[in-house]
């Protein structure tokens, strides 16, 4: 899974940003309204975060000229503005959540991983497919009720393909998924990845669909 945070404060933005990394999102971090929108552009990301007062451009209009362009990701407003005005004109502008600043670092994991399973069409905070079942609050992973050992990639990857299941993804998107720009990736980390999960999942959990990537399927 992969975020666009938008947060001019240097402090806040860096704390921000080195949390969800810790939690297994990919994050890339711009600090003012118009980089927003040039990476709003690029269309690989999950979810974005968005402050509100904004150099060069401010989030409100980013979000408004963004949902003008169709824009379906999930929108979570972080500011200082706490006056009820803005919480509503937020969301009346198309985002989806609000958290005003200072926030707990949980609170906004969980917000995230609300927002997240809504976006794919999941009510359920736990993943079930077949024998297997990925928890995002705990980062746990069971097969048949066992606890699996995963790296914090193998379990991005996990859930990248989980949810929603039996999508098919390319190594390129899938590869976009999971690293953020600050990245330098190895050709063969993903499929390095799958190769290490098709071990501990069973190796036919992962299907290779020819030409086109992989998916994962129980049928
Ligand atoms: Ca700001």
């Amino acid at each position: 899974m992969r975020l666009l945070l938008v947060e001019d404060d240097s402090m806040i933005g860096e704390s921000i940003s080195e949390a969800l990394t810790n939690q297994s999102y990919a994050v890339d971090w711009v600090r003012d309204g118009r980089s927003a929108e040039l990476a709003l552009a690029n269309d690989v990301y999950d979810l974005l975060l968005l402050d509100l007062g904004l150099p060069k451009k401010q989030g409100l209009q980013v979000l408004r000229e963004y949902r003008q362009r169709s824009g379906m990701l999930p929108v979570l407003i972080i500011t200082a503005r706490d006056a009820m005005a803005d919480k509503v004109s937020g969301l009346d502008a198309g985002a989806d959540d609000y958290l005003v600043k200072p926030f707990d670092l949980d609170e906004l994991f969980a917000r995230v991983r609300a927002l997240l399973r809504r976006h794919t069409g999941r009510a359920q905070p736990v993943i079930t497919y077949g024998q297997v079942t990925l928890n995002p609050a705990s980062h746990e992973v069971f097969l048949d009720g066992q606890l699996l050992s995963l790296s914090a990639h193998e379990f991005s990857l996990l859930l990248t393909l989980l949810d929603p299941p039996e999508r098919v993804l390319s190594l390129a998107e899938l590869e976009e998924k999971l690293y953020s720009w600050d990245h330098e990736v190895a050709s063969n980390t993903v499929e390095v990845l799958i190769h290490r999960l098709r071990k501990k999942l069973g190796n036919d959990f992962i299907r290779n669909v020819r030409g086109i990537g992989y998916k994962v399927s129980i049928s």
